[in-house]
């Protein structure tokens, strides 16, 4: 088959190299640079900051002056090795891409630089894109792909929006030494997850001085001299901070730009069926483009799916547990169900929780701070989990495996987990599941 993708972000580079891997003719159009958001501004790039963040918040109190050039060389480092893997990659699987902006016709064509190309079947993956502020803020305020690329640490900073990547700026400029301060609409950090475990979180970060303020609406950012200063409604008073930088990470939108009114919903997110295929026959839509988590590994497995409907297959999409992770430390992971949302849908649940403090690596590497908590039905089921804590991100795959094959707690409960590690964390709390249901061993 001739198949087209136009974008080539996680979504589409990998469904490109799972369908040429099939002997299918793939042609990639990406007007930037492959990789997508995921590793050239966000998933990749952001890692590489916290890692050195992290690194320097350890071992600051030698005194040790941050080195910022550095840290954005090795950042700049990792992007271009995972850039370099895979665009071997794209090439040894002869994947032809077309660096240019394609448009996709309403007959299922695709113009791109002035040339009309015919496939059998079209993938969209045109990614997300930041949303622009609903108040007035001078043109140099930040989003985060310019508080990536920043060539000078700032001294103080604003960031609005207390979402995964405000935290996780916030938490790489407060361990630099920035003067953080967060503003948030809602009355808590991460606003959609479990509040409770979302405070813990906040704890920590406040513990590293990030200052934070909740229910707070921002009504307008101004520069004055050299500073900015952002304006905001908090309990009907109006507050004001200075600071050197402002960054805006108040969410991200899918981007539809310039595709057919007839495939999207609301001209807001590609709408698409069980199958992810669009309104337009043969067309599918893929990765953040169609909504739900705008994540780098949602992606992926919505590129796994419609790769084997292409193919002949029948597989449904949203059938499959995604975790949801923020770097910063202790880490904060979940999926599934969180209490509240098995609350809203009326799941009769059950939640057992265990604290690292008693976990022995947890002790022996002074990582104490931390919960892992299980949702899981009286009969058993797992239906969430909510980890802070060291190795949150690394841990919440154990719990997507038992979501996903339907494990109960008695079975996740007789793993065997190696001592000491974090790890154990879940087996203990698979055992609390069990006696909490009260079940005996
Ligand atoms: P994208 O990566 O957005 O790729 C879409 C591509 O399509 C782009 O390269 C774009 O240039 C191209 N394109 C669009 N329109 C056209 C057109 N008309 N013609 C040609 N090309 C076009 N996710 C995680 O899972 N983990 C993380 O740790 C994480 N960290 C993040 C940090 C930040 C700062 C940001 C901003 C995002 C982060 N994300 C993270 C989200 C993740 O980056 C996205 O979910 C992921 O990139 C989505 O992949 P995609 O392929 O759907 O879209």
């Amino acid at each position: 088959m001739r198949i087209g993708i136009i974008g080539g972000g996680p979504a589409g580079y990998s469904a490109a190299i799972r369908l040429s891997e099939k002997n299918n003719k793939v042609q990639l159009f990406e007007k930037g640079e492959v990789g997508g958001v995921c590793l050239n501004v966000g998933c990749i790039p952001t890692k590489s900051l916290i890692y050195s963040a992290n690194l320097y918040d350890i071992v600051k109190s030698d005194k040790g002056k941050v080195n910022w050039e550095e840290i954005q060389q090795k950042k700049t480092l990792a992007v271009k090795r995972v850039l370099m893997g895979l665009k071997g990659l794209l090439k040894e699987k002869k994947i032809e891409i077309i660096n240019k902006e394609a448009i996709l016709k309403k007959d299922a064509s695709i113009e791109s630089d002035g040339k009309e190309y015919r496939f059998d079947k079209v993938i969209l993956a045109t990614g997300s894109k930041s949303i622009l502020p609903p108040f007035s803020a001078p043109n140099d305020v930040w989003d985060s792909t310019d508080a990536l690329a920043a060539s000078e640490l700032p001294e103080s900073i604003v960031i609005i929006g207390a979402g995964f990547i405000g935290l996780e700026f916030g938490y790489i400029f407060s361990c630099l030494g920035c003067n953080v301060s967060l503003i948030e609409k809602e009355n808590e950090v991460l606003p959609g997850e479990d509040s409770q475990s979302a405070g813990t979180l906040r704890k920590s970060l406040m513990r590293k001085g990030i200052k934070f303020h909740f229910s707070s609406e921002v009504i307008e950012v101004k520069k004055e001299n050299d500073k900015f200063c952002v304006f905001f409604k908090k309990n009907n008073k109006e507050e004001k901070i200075e600071s050197r930088k402002v960054l805006i990470a108040i969410g991200r939108i899918p981007n539809v730009d310039g595709l057919p009114g007839t495939i999207l919903e609301g001209n807001k997110v590609v709408k698409v069926d069980d199958f992810l295929e669009t309104k337009i026959k043969d067309v599918y839509a893929i990765g953040d483009c169609r909504g739900g988590y705008l994540l780098a590994h949602s992606a992926f497995k919505d590129a796994e799916i419609a790769v084997k409907n292409i193919l002949g297959g029948e597989a449904k999409k949203d059938t499959f547990a995604i975790p949801r992770v923020v770097y910063t430390e202790p880490e904060y992971a979940s999926v599934g169900y969180s209490e509240e949302k098995a609350g809203l849908e009326k799941i009769d649940c059950k939640v057992s929780k265990v604290n690292f403090a008693s976990n022995g690596r947890a002790i022996a590497t002074g990582k104490t701070d931390g919960f892992i908590k299980i949702i899981h039905t009286k009969e058993g089921k797992i239906l969430g989990s909510i980890i802070v804590g060291e190795d949150a991100s690394e841990l919440v795959s154990f719990l997507s495996l038992a979501i996903d094959s339907d494990m109960s707690v008695e079975k996740l409960s007789e793993t065997v987990f190696p001592h000491p590690t974090f790890s154990e964390v879940i087996g203990e709390v698979s055992s609390v599941a069990v006696r909490d249901r009260g079940h005996s061993f």
